[in-house]
């Protein structure tokens, strides 16, 4: 990223001299390598600030261009807030929008997936990867019920690019949010793949301006975020099934520490899931207490970071039937490409001591009560 800092600071955009060419061959380069992370085209590659953008331009620009065709769009309940919200807005201005609920294991429902396509329905997005449980949803099912029925897919792919096979192709997606900062990117710079045939998408902006991106998305790109967005792609796939198999018996490893403790119950589907994610609730130990005890040791989160200085129980525990209070004494742990085996022994041994000491002094405290 550095020397698009310095030496070759040009505008990508500007096409009459060498400064701006230099940039535009590094944004084409990342450009290509997003393309064929997920066996898009290039063209199909919309940058944006993040995948915040990316699916509020999805849905609002799918809405605006589509509400003659229809008005009813379908999500799931434990999408991530920049799915839900925009969902919510659009609902505000007249459109129907159908949160579907999840089974108890994370994963969605297709027969009620099914049940719930009308006529007027326009799109239809879901998740690759939940960003709290880690649950896989099954893409290619979803897209083909879709491709059927001619209503578009789209999928907030931001937990999953780099960590598990994505094909726009193969499973029938129209319209996919990627972001750079989960995968060891830069923050701030996203993209969305918006489908160029069969069906060719049509999307309102939601910036208008200078035209840049095939006038969906107007704005200067930032070249040093872009080639690091590419460049964190290009490493992630190369590793991507060593990785992967690597951070499976990391996860497992900690689990099967955690889970010899009793009333610990894990959160989502046991295999499909993301590589690196563990979600467990914690019975007989206050949420609040229990993430103070972990904080020193371990940089643990019980659910997203963006709604981390919130006080609500996580939304997406409580669609797959945890009851509030185990709701709020969970944990989400993120395992990574630089954890070791030796962390998750040292954070196992320190979650176990942290569990145990407060519910001896909920015992302790209940003697004294009485
Ligand atoms: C992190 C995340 C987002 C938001 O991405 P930003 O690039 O931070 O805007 C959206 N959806 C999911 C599933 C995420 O994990």
């Amino acid at each position: 990223m550095l020397p698009y800092f310095r030496e070759h600071f040009g505008n990508p955009s500007s096409n009459s001299h060498a400064y701006g060419w230099e940039a535009e061959a590094a944004v084409r380069q990342a450009r290509e390598i997003l393309a064929e992370a997920i066996a898009a085209t290039p063209e199909e590659i919309v940058f944006t600030s993040g995948a915040t953008e990316a699916n509020n331009l999805a849905i609002k620009g799918v809405a605006e261009a589509y509400f003659q065709k229809g008005r009813h769009i379908i999500t799931l309940a434990t999408e991530h807030n920049a799915v839900i919200d925009p969902s919510e807005y659009l609902r505000s201005l007249g459109f129907e929008v159908t949160f579907l609920p999840v089974q108890i294991d994370g994963l969605i429902d297709l027969e009620k997936l099914e049940q719930a396509f009308r006529p007027d329905t326009i799109l239809v997005s879901v998740m690759a990867a939940n960003n709290e449980i880690g649950v896989l949803q099954p893409l290619a099912e979803i897209g083909k019920m879709c491709r059927d029925r001619q209503v578009l897919f789209h999928t907030d792919a931001a937990q999953a690019i780099g960590k598990i096979p994505l094909d726009v192709q193969a499973m029938q997606i129209d319209l996919m949010s990627l972001t750079a900062h989960k995968v060891h990117g830069p923050k701030g710079i996203g993209a969305l793949y918006v489908r160029r045939r069969n069906p060719r998408v049509q999307l309102a902006p939601q910036l208008h301006g200078g035209g840049q991106e095939r006038g969906m998305r107007s704005g200067t790109l930032y070249t040093p975020q872009i080639v690091g967005f590419g460049q964190a792609v290009a490493i992630a796939l190369a590793e991507r099934e060593t990785e992967a198999k690597r951070q499976i018996q990391l996860r497992d490893r900690l689990w099967q520490k955690l889970s010899q403790l009793d009333g610990v119950y894990l959160n989502g589907h046991p295999s499909q899931r993301l590589p690196g994610n563990l979600n467990i609730s914690v019975e007989g130990v206050d949420g609040t207490a229990l993430h103070l005890g972990l904080q020193p040791v371990v940089a643990v989160s019980s659910g997203a970071a963006c709604s981390s200085a919130k006080t609500a129980p996580s939304h997406v525990l409580l669609a797959l039937g945890r009851l509030e209070k185990l709701a709020y004494a969970s944990i989400r742990f993120g395992i990574g490409r630089f954890n070791t085996t030796e962390e998750i022994d040292r954070v196992a041994e320190h979650v176990v001591a942290t569990i145990s000491s407060l519910r001896r002094q909920k015992q302790l405290s209940a003697i004294g009560d009485r």
